[in-house]
């Protein structure tokens, strides 16, 4: 185990070392992996004192929360105010109480695997990544900066240090949904995100992202037609029912040993008309009849 003094320090190392070499944060993905012999890492390089990377602030228009943040320091925040209550939603399904105090957010979007509940919600907030190397840093959309399950665009002499995404004004909000055979400790079934802008004279979409996981792939995905069939259109019980159609179609949505494709479709098709109702009714205080 290396254990950095600083940041300085652990770029340097980066630079010098990479054979064999993983990083970790609080190691509650990681250490499952090693376990199972799906990692072999000769040496870990240890993330966890790099205090300087737990926070989260508004700044220039934008909320930026790095990377060594864990899920309860994000809820305690002052910062998370009820704008962002979508943080609440996923802290009180996430894991269990023990999980949520040591998961950090540069932990589970570096995970990248189709059960991380922290990845649809920030693909919704169409987030950015910041990354640091000893010779620079580069900022990329998280879209981008996940390749496929368990690959992402991160060169072995980076670390991320920040995730960050636009504040929302009074006029978006953003929902969190996720199901699995039991609340804690369990990987979902499926989970959904959303944003969604209203212009709220008229209830007509402005924008809006969807975002499932256990999408075929197994990344989390934007169910991007169905954005396309409710952009534009008054949010009203027929353009509920009208969307929930073409996401029905849309979905690609596995099978495996905890249920079935069927099963997962009728159940995301639940989740999406549960989050977008949320999404309304935080917006404007009433319901959408479904
Ligand atoms: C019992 C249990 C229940 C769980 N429940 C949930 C759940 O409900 N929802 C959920 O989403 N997850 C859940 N998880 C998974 C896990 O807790 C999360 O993925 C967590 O966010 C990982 O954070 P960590 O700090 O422990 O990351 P680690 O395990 O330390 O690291 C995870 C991966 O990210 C990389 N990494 C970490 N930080 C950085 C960084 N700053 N820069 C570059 N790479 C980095 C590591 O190299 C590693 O590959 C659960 C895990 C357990 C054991």
């Amino acid at each position: 185990m290396y254990v950095p003094a600083n940041l300085n320090d652990l770029l340097q190392y980066l630079e010098t070392h990479q054979n064999g070499v993983h990083l970790i944060a609080n190691g509650s993905d990681l250490l499952n992996r090693i376990r199972r012999k799906q990692i072999n890492a000769k040496v870990l390089v240890d993330l966890s004192g790099l205090s300087e990377f737990n926070y989260v602030k508004e700044e220039d228009g934008k909320m930026r929360i790095g990377a060594l943040t864990t899920i309860s320091d994000i809820v305690a925040s002052p910062v998370i105010d009820s704008r962002y209550q979508v943080f609440r939603e996923v802290a009180v399904r996430f894991g269990g109480p023990s999980i949520v105090n040591v998961a950090t957010i540069g932990g589970n979007i570096c995970a990248a695997s189709s059960s991380e509940d922290l990845l649809p919600v920030l693909l919704v907030l169409d987030a950015q990544v910041r990354l640091k190397s000893k010779v620079g840093e580069r900022i990329l959309r998280l879209e981008d900066f996940l390749i496929a399950k368990r690959t992402i665009d991160l060169k072995p002499n980076e670390i991320l240090v920040e995730t960050m995404f636009r504040e929302l004004d009074e006029d978006s909000t953003c929902a969190f949904e996720k199901i699995g055979m039991r609340n804690s400790l369990i990987i979902a079934f499926v989970n959904c995100a959303i944003y969604l802008k209203l212009d709220k004279n008229i209830k007509r979409t402005e924008q809006i992202r969807i975002a499932f996981n256990r999408v075929a792939g197994k990344i989390p995905e934007r169910a991007r037609q169905t954005e396309d069939a409710l952009r534009g259109k008054i949010l009203n019980e027929s353009a509920v029912k009208d969307s929930l159609s073409v996401l029905k179609n849309e979905l690609q949505l596995n099978s495996d040993f905890r249920v079935s494709k069927e099963y997962r479709t009728d159940v995301a098709c639940v989740l999406f008309k549960r989050a977008l109702t949320r999404c309304f009714e935080k917006l404007m205080g009433e319901k959408i009849l479904v």
